[in-house]
C-alpha cells in the first residue's frame, strides 16, 4: 500500500475480492457514477465499530464522498454482479443494474462482509434503467433492515446513507442516493440460475463450491456436499420465512433474484410490517394477483427453492432421473421443516415451552380471532404479555374471552410460574415494529424537509424493540386506517 492510500485507509477497511476471481462471466467491472455534491443522511455508527471501521477521524465531507463511491479504499474492486431471477413467476437475465459491490471487507474478528453501493449509476446490468436510487426508497431500506436486526432477524445490512446531489428522475423529481449495504453475501437463487441458464456446468460447481465454502463450511468434506447444501439452504430459508411471518413481515418481492443463499433478508423494496391482522395482507403497489401476501410467503419460499434445486440437478447426481427424484423429496420436506419452525416460534410469543398436541389448534384459533377483529398483530401478542391485559372493547368479546381462557389454562400447565412466562414473552414479542404511518411520516421530513429528527426518533426506539421506553407509546399506536396502504419498489 503507499503512502496515499494508506491515509485513505485510515478508517480500517481491509478488502479481498473471492468473488471477482472467480470466473469472469459472474460479474462486470463497475465504476460509481460522479456525484455532484455528496452529502451524508446518516450513517450507522455502531454497525461501523463491529466491522472494524474508525470512522471518527474522518471529516463529514470525506465519510460522504467516500459513501458516495468518489473515494475508493485501496483493496477494492468494485464489480456488479451477474444474475438471473423469476420475477413474479417469469424468468429474466438480470445482474446488478444499479449496485455495485466493492468486494468484501475482512471484519477484525475475521468475518467476511460484502460491501456494497445501491443506486452508484449504471452498469453492464442496468439494460433501460439510470442506475440511480432515490433518498425516500435508500432511507427506507436502512431503517427496515435495521429493524429487522435489531429484532434478531437474519438481514442484510445498512451502513450508510448519502445523498449525491443530482436528481433522480421517476414520476416526479427525487434526490438521488446511495445506499452502503453490507452483506454475508449478495449470492442469490438467481445467481445459481444465472449460471445453470448459461448451461455451464463447470462454473455451476465453481459457484456451488465457492458458496459452501463461504457459506455452510461444515459441509465441505460431506460425501454428498451438493444435496446437502440444498439441505443447508432450504433449512435457513424456513428459519427464516418462519421469523417474517411470526412479526408480521412481508417482504413484498420474493423474486428468486431477492431470496440470498446466505439466508439472510435481502433487497427491501416495497416491504412492510402488517398492523392489523389478515393473512391476504399485500402492500406492495405492483403486486396485483397477491402473489406474495403475507399467507403466501411460505410457499414462494418453496417455490423459489424448487429453481435453486433445479439448478443443483447436475450436481447432486450424474443420472438426471435419479438427481431430481433424490432433489424433490429434499425439497418436499420443506412444508413439514418450515412448520417446525414457525409453530415453536409461536409457541415462544405464547410463552409456551412444553409441546402439546393441541397447541396448533391454540395458534390458528387466535389467528382466526385476530383475522375476524381486525386486531393489531403486534400488539396482540405484546398484550398478552402484559401483567395485566389491556383494556379494549375487543377483548370483551366472548370469542376472545373463551380463547384466554384456554390460553390460560394451557400456561398453568407450564413448568413456569405466569409471571416468568409473561417475562419471557416479552423478549419474543416485539413492543415496537417500523409501522407504515411512522415509517412514511420519517422519510416524509427527511425528503421534502431535510429534517433527520423524526427519522433518528424513529431509529432510536427500533434499535431495542423488544424494550418499553419512555417514547414507545407513540410508535405502539397502529394507524387508523391502513387498509389503502401501498409500497413501491423505488425503481
Ligand atoms: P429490484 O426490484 O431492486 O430487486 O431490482 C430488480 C432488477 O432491476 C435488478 O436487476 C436491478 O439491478 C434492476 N434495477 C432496479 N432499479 C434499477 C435502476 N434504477 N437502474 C437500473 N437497473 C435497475
Ligand atoms: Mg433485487
Amino acid at each position: 500500500m503507499n503512502s496515499e492510500n494508506l491515509e485513505k485507509n485510515q478508517i480500517g477497511w481491509r478488502f479481498d475480492n473471492t468473488y471477482s476471481r472467480l470466473d469472469d462471466s459472474f460479474f462486470a467491472p463497475a465504476t460509481p457514477a460522479t456525484a455532484k455534491s455528496p452529502r451524508l443522511v446518516i450513517l450507522n455508527r455502531r454497525l461501523a465499530v463491529d466491522l472494524g471501521l474508525d470512522l471518527n477521524g474522518i471529516s463529514p465531507e470525506a465519510a460522504a464522498s467516500f459513501f458516495a463511491g468518489q473515494d475508493l479504499p485501496p483493496g477494492s474492486q468494485p464489480i456488479a454482479q451477474a444474475y438471473a431471477g423469476h420475477q413474479f413467476g417469469g424468468f429474466t437475465m438480470l445482474g446488478d443494474g444499479r449496485a455495485i459491490l466493492l468486494g468484501e471487507h475482512l471484519s477484525p474478528t475475521g468475518r467476511r462482509f460484502d460491501i456494497q453501493f445501491k443506486g452508484a449509476g449504471r452498469t453492464a446490468f442496468s439494460r433501460g434503467g439510470d442506475g440511480y436510487a432515490a433518498l425516500g426508497p435508500m432511507l427506507r431500506e436502512y431503517f427496515i433492515s435495521e429493524a429487522m436486526f435489531a429484532l434478531g432477524i437474519p438481514t442484510t445490512r445498512s451502513l450508510a446513507v448519502v445523498t449525491t446531489g443530482d436528481t433522480v428522475y421517476r414520476q416526479t423529481r427525487l434526490q438521488g442516493a446511495i445506499l452502503t449495504r453490507v452483506a454475508a453475501s449478495h449470492i442469490r437463487v438467481g445467481t445459481f440460475e444465472y449460471v445453470a441458464a448459461r448451461g455451464d456446468e463447470t462454473n455451476l460447481r465453481v459457484l456451488a463450491d465457492y458458496t459452501i465454502n463461504r457459506h455452510y463450511p461444515e459441509l465441505a468434506d460431506s460425501p454428498n456436499r451438493y444435496l446437502d447444501f440444498f439441505r443447508a439452504v432450504l433449512d435457513r430459508q424456513a428459519a427464516l420465512i418462519a421469523r417474517w411471518q411470526l412479526v408480521g413481515f412481508i417482504h413484498g418481492v420474493m423474486n428468486t433474484d431477492n431470496m440470498a443463499i446466505s439466508g439472510e433478508t435481502i433487497d427491501y423494496g416495497p416491504c412492510a410490517f402488517m398492523n392489523a391482522y389478515s393473512a391476504d395482507t399485500v402492500f406492495s403497489s405492483i403486486d396485483h394477483a397477491g402473489r406474495y401476501a403475507y399467507r403466501n410467503q411460505p410457499a414462494i419460499a418453496q417455490w423459489n427453492l424448487a429453481r435453486f434445486g433445479e439448478t443443483l440437478i447436475p450436481l447432486i447426481d450424474q443420472e438426471q432421473k435419479k438427481a431430481i427424484e433424490i432433489a424433490t423429496e429434499v425439497l418436499g420436506d420443506y412444508p413439514a421443516l418450515y412448520q417446525r419452525y414457525w409453530l415453536n416460534g409461536m409457541r415462544s410469543k405464547l410463552g409456551l415451552q412444553a409441546t402439546e398436541s393441541d397447541d396448533l389448534e391454540l395458534v390458528q384459533s387466535l389467528q382466526a380471532w385476530m383475522q375476524k377483529s381486525k386486531a393489531d398483530f403486534t400488539n396482540t401478542f405484546r398484550g398478552l404479555s402484559a401483567d395485566v391485559l389491556p383494556t379494549a372493547d375487543r377483548y370483551t368479546d366472548p370469542d376472545f374471552q373463551e380463547w384466554h381462557a384456554k390460553w390460560q389454562q394451557r400456561c398453568s400447565r407450564e413448568s413456569q410460574p405466569i409471571t416468568v412466562i409473561r417475562a419471557d414473552m416479552r423478549r419474543v414479542n416485539p413492543a415496537v415494529i417500523p409501522r407504515n404511518h411512522r415509517v412514511e411520516e420519517a422519510l416524509f421530513a427527511a425528503e421534502e424537509n431535510n429534517d433527520l429528527s423524526v427519522l433518528n426518533r424513529l431509529l432510536d426506539v427500533l434499535k431495542a424493540p423488544y424494550e418499553v421506553g419512555p417514547d414507545s407509546a407513540t410508535y405502539q399506536e397502529p394507524p387508523t386506517d391502513d387498509g389503502s396502504y401501498r409500497t413501491f419498489c423505488g425503481t
